[in-house]
């Protein structure tokens, strides 16, 4: 069976920071030529889809909103098939969180002792604070469900540099509450497969293309997806031989250019 769908992931494969990463934009314009549609699945929570295509349209990748299937993006839509709507959240978090859940209707607290909340959802907060951690710990302690948008350790960074990512900052609610979130992103399967039934493919006629072995490769085999680690980001060589057998490849590649 022919591939009909490649799925990028962001961090580490099309970018680093403010890095576009080497053929990159050339890679994306031969698979689109050869008719394959392109699909972008990332973890990082930290902007809306709007921002993401603004950001690839600067890295010259021509894209649309619809095109990306991201952490926070897949949370309200769970949210939403769980009824949600009209419920009030908490937010450890950044834009992309707070304007996905916004649009599906959820209320945005800013303080959980006052005005009570359903839910608290976490992802990459880099203005994370004593205070947002205390109000996340009232707010579970008094009932609220804990929801992770994924439990990243780190992302790489431009620079060459790896950086803490959102599941260091879940780990810190998690502590202190004494209790585990749902995780709604990679490695946990439920964004890979809203994105098939979007483009309506099968797992078989899909590749995912990431940079991490904990979330991207082992999702891709989870799903039954084909599976291509780059070394452009997280992972080494030294990690890829070491790796168990859930989270190895299929291929690994130096660049894009080589897929
Ligand atoms: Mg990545």
């Amino acid at each position: 069976m022919s591939l009909r769908l490649y799925i990028f992931d962001l961090d580490g494969v099309i970018y680093r920071g403010e890095e576009s990463m080497p053929c990159a934009a050339e890679t994306i314009h031969r698979l689109r030529e050869e008719g394959k549609i392109v699909r972008f699945l990332t973890n990082n929570s930290a902007l809306t889809r709007e921002a993401y295509v603004r950001r690839l349209r600067g890295m010259g990748i021509p894209c649309e909103e619809e095109d990306f299937m991201t952490s926070a993006y897949a949370t309200a839509i769970y949210l939403q098939s769980q009824g949600a709507a009209g419920k009030r959240v908490f937010i450890v978090g950044e834009e992309g969180i707070h304007e996905e859940l916004r649009r599906v209707g959820m209320r945005v607290v800013v303080d959980p002792e006052e005005e009570g909340a359903d839910y608290v959802v976490a992802g990459i907060d880099r203005d994370f604070t004593y205070d947002k951690l205390r109000r996340a710990h009232f707010a579970i302690r008094h009932g609220a469900q804990f929801i992770a948008t994924n439990r990243d350790a780190t992302y790489p960074a431009s620079g060459g540099r790896i950086v803490p990512g959102g599941g260091a900052i879940v780990a810190a609610i998690a502590t202190c509450t004494g209790v585990e979130p749902l995780v709604i992103g990679k490695p946990n399967t439920y964004s890979m497969e809203l994105l098939l039934r979007q483009c309506n493919v099968s797992p078989q006629e899909a590749v995912l293309v990431g940079d991490r072995l904990d979330t991207d490769v082992l999702v891709g085999k989870r799903v039954g997806l084909h599976t291509v680690l780059v070394l452009t980001g997280v992972t080494d060589e030294e990690a890829v031989r070491s790796a168990p057998e859930e989270m190895l490849p299929e291929r690994v590649i130096h660049t894009l250019a080589d897929l």
